[in-house]
């Protein structure tokens, strides 16, 4: 009841269309506990929000929007301006493939380190890049490191976004990308990732080789589980 009055207020957006699967439900993110949760109405059971931040990548991002694609799934990418601009191609993938792209600062620094104004250019950039280059405003703002300020947090709010976190770390920025040890080490990052996983969890995730290896056992449990990953759209 809550939201339909907020939504009826005119404070949580209407759906978009985000070019997923028809779904009349409405997903919204709780930021106290960073779930994902359906709107009264909606399906409620069985829910969960995949995020991949540090994109694009020139050969992973292809890998991933593949293997997303192949389970009919869509993911919420995270993506920094610097590689954006130099793989604008993979952008325009993740939008034509229904995914959700967001803000997640040009070049990844610590926000923590910048004044107000570095803060806000490190944050709008992102936002006037993907205006120009793909009619694209990003509506969700997740800070590299995790790391949000005041500044930010005002910036990010005027900008239109609201910030994301997460409820589940897969930890697969820990493993490095060694071709040896690629299966072994996505073996562990599916176990931390699923070991935990609650409904409505919202799952952190990375533009790497091993997440592209730990997905391939993910998605087919996630789908052995009866979870759905969706996206929101609304706040
Ligand atoms: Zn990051």
């Amino acid at each position: 009841m809550l939201l339909l009055l907020l939504i009826v207020a005119g404070l949580i957006s209407p759906p978009a269309d985000t070019g997923a699967p028809a779904d009349d439900s409405t997903f919204y993110i709780d930021s106290v506990l960073w779930e994902v949760r359906a709107a009264p109405g909606g399906s409620t059971e069985g829910i969960a929000l995949l995020t991949i931040d540090d994109g694009p990548q020139k050969d992973t991002t292809r890998e991933l929007l593949d293997l997303l694609a192949a389970h009919d799934v869509r993911a919420l990418f995270f993506i920094n301006g610097e590689p954006a601009s130099a793989f604008p191609e993979r952008v325009q993938e993740m939008i034509d493939g229904g995914h959700m792209v967001g803000n997640h600062g040009w070049g990844h620094k610590d926000l923590a380190t910048l004044s107000a104004d570095e803060t806000a250019r490190e944050i709008l950039r992102v936002n006037e890049w993907l205006q120009q280059h793909k009619d694209y405003a990003p509506t969700f703002f997740r800070p590299p490191y995790g790391i949000s300020t005041p500044a930010a947090d005002s910036i990010v709010w005027d900008a239109g976004m609201r910030n994301m976190g997460w409820s589940v770390n897969s930890t697969d920025y820990l493993f490095p990308d060694n071709e040896d040890s690629v299966e072994q080490d996505a073996r562990q990052v599916a176990e931390r990732t699923l070991a935990g996983l609650e409904n409505g969890n919202i799952i952190l995730m990375h533009d790497r080789p091993v997440t592209v290896e730990a997905l391939r056992i993910i998605l087919p449990e996630l789908e052995a589980r009866g979870i759905r990953l969706v996206l929101p759209n609304a706040w």
